[in-house]
């Protein structure tokens, strides 16, 4: 059983997805193994995503991802992975494939609805940055 570390962001919990994309993960045959919902501060955004500082999109990144409150799930099953990874699609989601998370609920880059974490690595970093070991069952 492998874990990955979701969000669901700002735009898609203003707009009410969060039981929509929570139905599509449970579908997947990923099991919700931790959740909470919180808002962002900036500091906290700038230290999840210190890996994009510099690039050209960071400071939109982390206006958008500060705006309102973020879902944010550890998800477990077998190649958690990359079944969240597909499920979520291409990272914009006018790029996406029919079906999948970000053609569903994501409306354009930044907004586009998900995260998941995209290796080992970042899935323990990822969950070490919002999750203490006894909130995660
Ligand atoms: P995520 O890390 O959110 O799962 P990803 O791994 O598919 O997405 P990254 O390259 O890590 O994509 O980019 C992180 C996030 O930054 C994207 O999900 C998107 O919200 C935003 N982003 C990436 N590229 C652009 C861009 N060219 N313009 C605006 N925003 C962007
Ligand atoms: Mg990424």
């Amino acid at each position: 059983r492998e874990r990955t570390f979701s969000i669901i962001k700002p735009d898609a919990v203003k707009q009410a997805h969060i039981g929509a994309i929570y139905h599509q993960i449970e579908s997947a045959g990923l099991r919700i193994v931790a959740a909470k919902m919180l808002h962002l501060s900036k500091a906290q955004a700038e230290g999840f995503y210190g890996e994009h500082e510099g690039k050209p999109f960071y400071d939109a990144l982390i206006e958008f991802m500060t705006q309102g409150p973020i879902m944010v799930q550890v998800l477990e099953g077998e190649n958690a992975i990359e079944v969240y990874r597909n499920l979520m699609g291409a990272t914009d989601p006018s790029q996406a494939e029919a079906g999948t998370l970000r053609a569903n609920y994501g409306s354009g880059m930044p907004a586009n609805a998900t995260h998941g974490s995209d290796s080992a690595e970042a899935v323990s970093r990822e969950i070490a940055f919002f999750f203490s070991d006894d909130e995660i069952i």
